[in-house]
């Protein structure tokens, strides 16, 4: 960290550009709202650009966990971890299709 170093966010209403989304590694289509952040660490600057979903998501598991700043949550990259994935599928379905991420097997038995 350097003195330098900030980040902020915001939502936007859509996006005029498809960006892939930091917490799902899905594309946000243009004309979806996203939330956009932006700020410098190290040195280097960088943008995000995630889906308001998922945004919603990551967030209340921060706030859940107590994980911010550099623990905060990035569900792609996090090892597949009964505990999150679970929470995720019963709060938040639509982040947990985003990330193929399913139901035990026995849950699902019988519609095909
Ligand atoms: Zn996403």
């Amino acid at each position: 960290m350097s003195i330098d170093d900030f980040h902020s966010g915001r939502t936007i209403k859509a996006t005029r550009k498809p960006h892939e989304c930091e917490q799902c590694g899905r594309q946000i289509e243009v004309g979806s709202p996203a939330h956009y952040a932006a700020g410098r660490f190290d040195g280097y600057f960088y943008t995000q650009h995630v889906h308001v979903e998922c945004q919603a998501a990551a967030t209340a598991y921060a706030d859940l966990n107590g994980s911010w700043g550099e623990d905060f949550p990035w569900f792609q990259h996090m090892d597949r971890d009964i505990d999150w994935t679970g929470w995720l599928l019963e709060h938040h379905p639509i982040v947990a299709e985003r990330l193929n991420i399913e139901r035990e097997e026995d849950e699902v038995e019988g519609r095909h």
